[in-house]
């Protein structure tokens, strides 16, 4: 009996005529790899845990240690070094306990909501109106003694990129140790732990094409990690116990070797924020080092919330500041650190999926100009809620 069918991949477009959907939220989450999709039922059919000694056992363990290594190769890591976790929001969590010892925490103004909520006791580092971390600020700080500095390569809003090989050489140089979330690089950017000089980085399945339920923390082998995030049977080292879930892993692994770059959609988000602009429009955080998949859209005068529920209606699917909280109705923190004001609670991300078409681009553009024209004299005057 065939337990699992075919498997195809999932198009960046799906259905017929005017039932078109366009999926431009692939910050929230990418659309699964082919890949992956190969490699998930085939770690499913393996039966055994990969901590046994037989044979089932062994082959078990042959697919995560394989995953392992792929991901260690992919990232500049060394296997052993290669902790796997259920996702980001836990390596990175991983990351601040391991690593903190007797530290100072020092966390960029626009870091993700779960770096904020583990480090309530942390020095801000604050960023410019376009979103980037002043450097000479950070030194500043590392000379006030050892820090554990936590910063993100590419914002999730915004797609800024965060000048992290400089940071890493400050942090180096002061006795501070720099933890970086990769999480939206990796798959858009070549991300190299080696190269960025930092001393971890963390990675989730889900932003690069793998499946939901896996990611990983990459550590140096310098790296002083002193404490295990979950004491229990020993795996990963003893860094992490519980049974790893190994199809995640093995679709995690496939997906990353499976990376290119996402040089291809740069004109793409050009186009959607030319046609953006001109419905009024102002991309935030134009005009810095960002990732070619990303745009921030801000519509002066008309809630995110409202523009998100009107282009999903009319097929398109985006979001509004950060996917974990996409379903508050609050002003964006990074914005909001950017020096936007109102416009932190009036802007959508629009994220172009890896497999995106060019066709995507008209749709947003109309869809867009049909929303900024419903919406935009409906709240004229009105008082908008930031
Ligand atoms: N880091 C960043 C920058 C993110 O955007 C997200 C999710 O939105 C995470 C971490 C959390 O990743 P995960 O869903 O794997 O826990």
């Amino acid at each position: 009996m065939t337990l699992l069918g075919p498997v195809a991949p999932v198009p960046s477009r799906k259905g017929r005529g005017s039932h078109v959907r366009y999926y431009l939220d692939a910050n929230a989450s990418e659309p699964l790899r082919p890949q992956a999709y190969e490699a998930v039922p085939e770690a499913l059919r393996a039966t055994g845990n990969p901590s046994s000694v037989h044979r089932e056992g062994r082959a078990a363990r042959r697919i995560l240690e394989d995953a392992r290594e792929t991901v260690a190769t992919r990232f500049g890591a060394l296997p052993e070094r290669v902790v796997f976790t259920s996702g980001a929001t836990e390596a990175n969590a991983f990351a601040l306990h391991a690593l903190r010892g007797g530290r100072r925490l020092i966390v960029g103004a626009t870091e993700h909501d779960l770096i904020r909520a583990h480090a309530p006791d942390a020095a801000v580092l604050a960023v410019d109106r376009r979103g980037v971390v002043e450097l000479d600020v950070l030194e500043f700080m590392l000379d006030e003694g050892p820090a554990l500095v936590a910063l993100m390569l590419a914002n999730n809003e915004t797609g800024t990129l965060q000048p992290v090989a400089e940071a890493a050489a400050l942090c180096r140089r002061h006795g501070g140790i720099l933890h970086v979330d990769t999480v939206q690089a990796a798959g858009r950017l070549p991300v190299d732990l080696g190269v960025l000089g930092a001393h971890s980085l963390a990675l989730s399945s889900h932003k690069l094409g793998g499946p939901l339920g896996a990611g990983a923390l990459l550590l140096t082998a310098d790296a002083p990690a002193e404490r295990p995030l979950i004491a229990g049977g020993g795996q990963e080292r003893g860094w992490r116990g519980g049974t790893p879930a190994l199809p995640a892993i093995a679709g995690f692994a496939a997906a990353a070797e499976a990376l290119g770059d996402a040089d291809r959609l740069a004109p793409m988000r050009d186009a959607i924020e030319e046609a953006a602009v001109r419905e009024g429009a102002i991309v935030c955080g134009a005009g810095v080092a960002r990732l070619a998949n990303t745009t921030c859209l801000a519509l002066p005068g008309v809630r995110a919330d409202a523009q998100v529920i009107a282009l999903d209606l009319d097929g398109i699917a985006v979001s509004a500041g950060a996917a974990c909280s996409s379903g508050k109705v609050t002003a964006s923190h990074v914005l909001t650190a950017m020096g936007l004001g109102m416009l932190a609670g009036q802007a959508i991300r629009v994220s172009l999926p890896w497999n995106a078409e060019a066709d995507c681009v008209e749709a947003f553009a109309d869809a867009y100009a049909r929303m900024a024209a419903r919406l935009r004299p409906a709240l004229a005057g009105a008082a908008v809620d930031a």
